[in-house]
């Protein structure tokens, strides 16, 4: 038993070699992928459901990375740019591009469209990231009540004295604030009341599971139900199939993404969609 044990641990600490290794080969890429243009945005659509047809509300900008001929998934490279701290740098680039990106949508044309960008809570622990999104608000052009920025309960918790100050200054600039992922973190309930929010995305988890599975629609439902009346906007994330909007339109679910009304694109795909050339 003691030798199999050990030979356990060796494989054990060789994984581990093997994983720090790829962390610090995906870290040296990324630095140069940072500087050569590895990295782009793509945008998927938020839609509104209550309008006999999928309307456009907004978009939500995910950062993409092609290296050495692959796409490399944002679940994998943004740990290490928290890791490394380079999410700073990317943050504001991803925050900046997406907002000159939905000021010239908005200036062609689509003047409601919402721009929706994901933070890393590293850029909230920034003394000044509030008055970073001000400046890019001002240089871009795009009013503040287009920009919903997202952010995740585990995110949240980390350092929660300075998000919740960090989060009362971008409420009060004007600025939407959503809650990602709800429900698969911890104590979603004390966020709620404890932060200025504005939206919460129902995890695309649960609304995997619905309408067939009875616990997914339990939490779902329960889900829009608090939102709701606690006067949040509620956004079902994931949404793949018709019987899935039958039951959000039942719920009274207003808000929805996913791949059943788009997967992300690139600018120019989006484009197509919005000069009617290309439709849902
Ligand atoms: P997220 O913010 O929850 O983004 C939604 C994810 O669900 C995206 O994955 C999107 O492609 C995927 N998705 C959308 N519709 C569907 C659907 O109908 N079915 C399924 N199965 N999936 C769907 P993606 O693009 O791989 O991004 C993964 C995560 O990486 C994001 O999750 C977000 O947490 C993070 N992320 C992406 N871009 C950024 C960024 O610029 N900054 C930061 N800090 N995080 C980012
Ligand atoms: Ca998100
Ligand atoms: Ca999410
Ligand atoms: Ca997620």
């Amino acid at each position: 038993a003691k030798s199999a044990g050990k030979a356990q641990f060796a494989r054990y600490s060789s994984e581990l070699q093997q994983q720090a290794q790829r962390q610090l080969e995906l870290q040296n890429a990324l630095a140069q992928a940072c500087s050569c243009g590895e990295l782009r945005l793509v945008y998927q659509p938020i839609c509104r459901l209550d309008q006999g047809q999928p309307v456009l509300m907004g978009v939500e900008a995910l950062l993409r990375w092609q290296h050495d001929g692959r796409e490399i998934s944002p679940l994998e490279f943004i740990p290490c740019l928290e890791e490394s701290g380079e999410i700073l740098a990317v943050g504001d680039w991803v925050l900046r591009q997406a907002c000159t990106q939905v000021r010239a949508w908005q200036l062609a044309g689509q003047t409601q469209l919402r721009c929706s960008v994901n933070l890393s809570s590293r850029q909230l622990q920034q003394g000044d990231f509030a008055a970073r999104v001000a400046d890019v608000l001002r240089e871009t052009g795009l009013p503040a009540a287009s920009l919903v920025l997202e952010i995740t309960e585990s995110q949240l918790m980390q350092d929660s004295a300075q998000n919740l100050a960090c989060l009362r200054e971008l409420a009060s600039l004007g600025v939407q604030l959503a809650l990602d992922d709800f429900g698969t973190g911890y104590s979603s309930l004390g966020y709620l009341k404890r932060f200025p929010l504005h939206i919460i995305k129902v995890d695309k988890s649960f609304i995997a599971g619905t309408p067939q599975d009875a616990e997914s629609l339990a939490i779902s439902r329960a889900i829009i139900g608090l939102g709701h009346s606690l006067g949040l906007t509620v956004v079902a994330e994931g949404v793949e199939q018709q019987a899935q909007i039958d039951f959000l339109g039942r719920e009274g679910c207003l808000y929805a993404q996913g791949y059943w009304f788009s997967r992300p694109r690139s600018p120019d795909d989006l484009q197509r969609l919005f000069s009617g050339e290309d439709c849902f």
